[in-house]
């Protein structure tokens, strides 16, 4: 054998059966064979298990799967390239012509541009109601044969609380199914619930690190398998090496949620103290007004605090700017602490009753609590809330 031809069929190095790693190894191939061509047409026919090429599946990629489907205790779930990947392939994997979709203002922006402008093309209707209109849902239901019903909680960015449990029972009794972007709540929590699938950015709280996007939907095994067809033909596959970074960002999950929700409770009530705010958005705060219905559906309650400070736009900017060990930008649930000044999140395709419904104000900050030590994070938004004040 020529060199040129050995670096292309390298030694092969087998672990003795006996003999495992610790850590599951990368599978960082596109394809893979299988020793027959009898073999191979059996796993062609579905007939055994096994993998073939990488975008329909991959075992790094599936070990990830398995594990969100468990902690989200469903069945199965389908892994994306990113969380509006799994958005849009879950959108047109279950939706055709004439179908209508029942969706919330209070909605991640892209959802809302998914179902607004490019479901329309293809001939799929939609309501649009605010998350507290229980009643504008039953109405709609009874008006509209409906596919689907999609929701989050909390919502982005002033932690609205969705009841779970009157949404999932209206669909369910009107025939659609309940789609659930849990991203913010994590995934271990609302798994009793009976939503259909539930939608996650992995790229937030699995990953931890913000250096690696990825988005799952988890649900019954059925379900899910129904959709794996169009989701390997949709073609937004998940890289192995991020399934990888991905699954070992889980590792640290349950402590991180845990402790980035301890210091953004000490973060909320520090802001509802302070003279130059006017509202904290926290859900585990009990002056929340949906606190209530939080603490009846939720273990913790995330790392997301948003305020409406007094000072307005100009305010909310000062204060996102001074801040020091915020990083300005967008995204949540990583280790560092971020920060979103009001002129970051405007939702410009909403009508000014639309804007009322989504309650984010000219003074609207959010920020996502890192895992730097509280006492140093709160030290920084005092001295933030005093430049804010200070130059009005
Ligand atoms: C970030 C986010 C998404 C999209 O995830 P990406 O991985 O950034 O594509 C979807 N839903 C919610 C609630 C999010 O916060």
């Amino acid at each position: 054998m020529k060199n040129t031809t050995r670096v292309n069929h390298p030694p092969v190095v087998e672990l003795p059966t006996d003999n495992h790693s610790v850590v599951a190894p990368i599978y960082q191939s596109v394809k893979f064979e299988f020793d027959s061509l009898d073999e191979t047409e059996k796993f062609l026919r579905g007939e055994r298990s096994g993998f073939f090429y990488t975008r329909a599946s991959n075992p790094t990629t599936r070990q990830l799967e398995l594990l969100v489907a468990e902690l989200q205790g469903r069945e199965d779930c389908l892994v994306t390239a990113s969380g509006v990947g799994v958005i849009s392939q879950t959108l047109l994997a279950l939706t055709k012509q004439g179908d209508h979709v029942i969706c919330f203002v209070e909605t991640y922006n892209p959802t809302r541009y998914l179902i607004r402008r490019l479901l329309a093309r293809f001939g799929v209707t939609h309501t649009m109601l605010s998350i507290e209109d229980i009643a504008g849902v039953e109405k709609a239901l009874a008006a509209h044969k409906t596919r689907l019903v999609i929701f989050e909680s909390p919502t982005n960015p002033v932690t609205k609380i969705a009841d779970i449990a009157a949404l999932t029972r209206l669909a369910q009794s009107a025939g659609a199914l309940s789609v659930m972007d849990n991203t913010f709540a994590g995934f271990h929590q609302h798994g009793e619930y009976e939503v259909d699938l539930f939608l996650h950015s992995l790229t937030k709280y699995a990953s931890g690190a913000g250096d690696v996007m990825g988005g799952a939907v988890i649900g019954r095994g059925d379900l899910i398998r129904s959709m794996r067809t169009d989701f390997g033909t949709l073609g937004g596959t998940l890289d192995p090496h991020a399934a990888f970074l991905i699954l070992r960002g889980l590792k640290t999950y349950f402590v991180r949620y845990k402790a980035q929700c301890e210091s953004a409770m000490r973060v909320a009530q520090q802001l509802a103290a302070h003279p130059a705010v006017a509202k904290v958005h926290y859900p585990g705060l009990p002056t929340h007004p949906q606190h209530a219905l939080a603490k009846a559906q939720m273990k913790d309650f995330g790392s997301i605090v948003s305020c409406d400070l007094k000072g307005g736009a100009e305010a909310g900017g000062r204060f996102a700017g001074a801040l020091k060990l915020f990083a300005l930008t967008a995204s949540l649930g990583s280790t560092e602490s971020l920060v979103v000044a009001p002129q970051m999140m405007r939702g410009r395709d909403l009508t000014q009753d639309q804007l009322r419904i989504s309650a984010v104000t000219e003074g609207t900050v959010r920020l996502s609590i890192g895992l730097e030590d509280v006492d140093d994070l709160m030290e920084d938004v005092t001295q933030a809330l005093s430049a804010a004040a200070g130059a009005g």
